[in-house]
């Protein structure tokens, strides 16, 4: 890179950053970098919704991270994928669009973030990102989305119990990602740049105000007007730390230069907690069988030309919400119903065809947190997601785990109906059905919560500014203090779009 003075600079090109990008960009406030660690989006493997299947994982395009060892979960070690990529996990994911429930933003409890004040920005990014309908789901996904009284027709909802198929922001048979949305157009006005393989080792602060950053080649790069964290719930924290603003004793103890004390930094982390039901028999879903190659070996010539095919369908194809435990006047769970033989001894491919759903707590209650371990840049945080830390949300799970079985069995899936093989017919009872929850609980890949805004002592303010310094923004899903009852995808754009308005407003 030949310039190295922008006015602002996004770090991450990922759901928020692409928000947080284009609007800088169109405010005209100024120049902007944006860096990316990963790589560019330009790929097929990006494009094509079936083949999100082969970016988990990938060295290239995953950021491959680990939690901690779960002490509720027998020590368990859980695989936590993140995009390292140009739109960042918004290029990986599954592409389901929920805004959440609105009376989650009444209960985050911060000043100008109530449903009414996030509505108009939600509104603004769905004009960009048009979800809609997923076109052409499998039948079993159409025959699920009758479920729960359901017609079939309506999207399922957080607001109330439900089955449907899912909005997903898919435009003619492709991944339309927050970058299509939002970064790319924006590359036109000319005041943007946007460079990939650009990790941020650290942020470079004078006087307690942020200058700019380096990367993890030595290259240093400046901003004017101040500079913009979107690198996601994980790295930003990391990022922060690594910079000198955490906790004061770990930061020492790791040899950091203490910028500022900031206890919270890395606190408050959690997820969605899922479970699984697989049904596998044949002529079900999509899956591996002498059957189905016919159908394997056409589909990437109907996906070429008619865009259309099982290469189009980004496998969460539907779900549903529903009050498991009735202890709230609301939904508590979410359940995504994948019409395709999921393995369930390790691999994601295997012979055989079958559906698979899993029920997923809406709003739980466990807490975890985000450490560094080392001042090293290569040296990934130690990630404690704390899951079931709280009773409630096994609780939940139970519960949710019962009623997903019962909804599976009675579902009228006609020709199509499987057995279920896992966990089957030998975990019944309460303590059966716990057990199996700590022996496979996942996530829903919904990180949250590590630089929680606020007006007490978040680390973070109402206007998303960083508390304590001055010239940093953080724009990205790690500012929610409680995750959204649904995908966090759309609430992470709809933050990077309203940070965007806030600094545009402040200069
Ligand atoms: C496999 C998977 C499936 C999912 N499915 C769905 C779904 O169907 N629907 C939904 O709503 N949500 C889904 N999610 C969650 C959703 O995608 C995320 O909540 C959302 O993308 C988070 O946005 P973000 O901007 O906070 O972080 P990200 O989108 O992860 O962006 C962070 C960006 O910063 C970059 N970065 C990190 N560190 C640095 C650094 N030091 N320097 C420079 N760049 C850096 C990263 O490479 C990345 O591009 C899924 C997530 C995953 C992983």
């Amino acid at each position: 890179m030949t310039k190295n003075r922008f006015d602002f600079i996004v770090v991450g090109a990922g759901s928020s950053g692409c928000a947080v990008t284009a609007g800088l960009v169109e405010a005209g406030i100024g120049t902007v970098c944006t860096l990316e660690a990963g790589c560019s989006d330009n790929s097929p493997i990006v494009k094509t919704p079936f083949a999100l299947m082969f970016m988990m994982g990938s060295r290239k395009r995953d950021w491959r991270y680990n939690t901690a060892a779960q002490s509720e979960l027998g020590n368990r070690v859980l695989a936590v994928p993140r995009g390292k990529m140009v739109g960042g996990s918004g290029s990986i994911n599954s592409m389901v669009w929920f805004r959440g429930r609105m009376d989650d933003f009444d209960g985050w409890g911060v000043e100008g973030w109530s449903a009414t004040d996030v509505l108009p920005a939600f509104e603004q990014i769905e004009s960009r990102m048009m979800p809609q309908r997923l076109a052409g789901p499998h039948p079993l996904a159409e025959r699920f989305a009758c479920s729960l009284k359901s017609d079939g027709h309506t999207p399922p909802s957080p607001e109330y119990e439900g089955a449907g198929v899912f909005n997903v922001n898919i435009r003619d048979g492709r991944r339309w990602s927050p970058a299509d949305a939002f970064l790319h157009p924006a590359k036109a006005s000319g005041n943007l740049t946007v460079t990939t393989e650009s990790r941020v080792a650290t942020i470079l602060f004078k006087d307690k105000c942020a200058e700019g950053v380096e990367l993890v080649n030595g290259e240093r790069i400046y901003a004017r007007k101040g500079i913009v964290m979107s690198a996601g719930a994980i790295e930003s924290p990391a990022l922060l730390m690594r910079s000198g603003i955490g906790p004061a004793n770990q930061l020492k103890s790791l040899g950091i230069n203490l910028i500022k004390d900031a206890p919270e930094v890395g606190l408050n982390l959690h997820d969605h907690p899922v479970i699984g039901v697989h049904h596998a028999g044949p002529a079900s879903g999509y899956g591996l069988t002498l059957a189905q190659l016919p159908a394997w070996m056409i589909s990437p010539l109907t996906y070429l030309l008619l865009k259309r095919g099982r290469l189009a369908s980004n496998l969460v194809e539907a779900g549903a919400f529903f009050n498991a435990r009735e202890t709230e006047d609301r939904p508590d769970v979410q359940v995504h119903f994948i019409p395709y033989m999921m393995g369930w001894q390790g691999k994601a491919c295997v012979w055989g065809s079958g559906y698979y759903a899993d029920v997923g707590v809406c709003r739980p209650k466990s807490r975890g947190s985000l450490r560094l371990v080392s001042a090293d840049v290569n040296v990934a945080p130690q990630i404690d997601l704390g899951l079931l830390d709280h009773p409630d949300d096994l609780a939940t799970l139970v519960a949710g785990f019962k009623r997903l079985r019962k909804i599976m069995k009675e579902a009228s899936f006609g020709s199509r109906s499987a057995p279920e093989m896992f966990p089957g017919n030998n975990v019944t009872s309460d303590a059966q059905i716990e057990q199996h929850i700590r022996d496979r609980l996942s996530t829903a890949y919904h990180p949250v919560g590590t630089l929680r805004m606020g007006t007490d002592k978040a680390p973070v303010s109402a206007r998303l500014r960083l508390n304590g310094v001055d010239g940093l923004w953080v724009a990205d899903a790690s500012v929610m203090p409680g995750v959204t009852s649904a995908n966090t995808n759309a609430p992470s754009i709809m933050i990077g779009h309203r940070a965007a308005q806030f600094i545009a407003e402040d200069h």
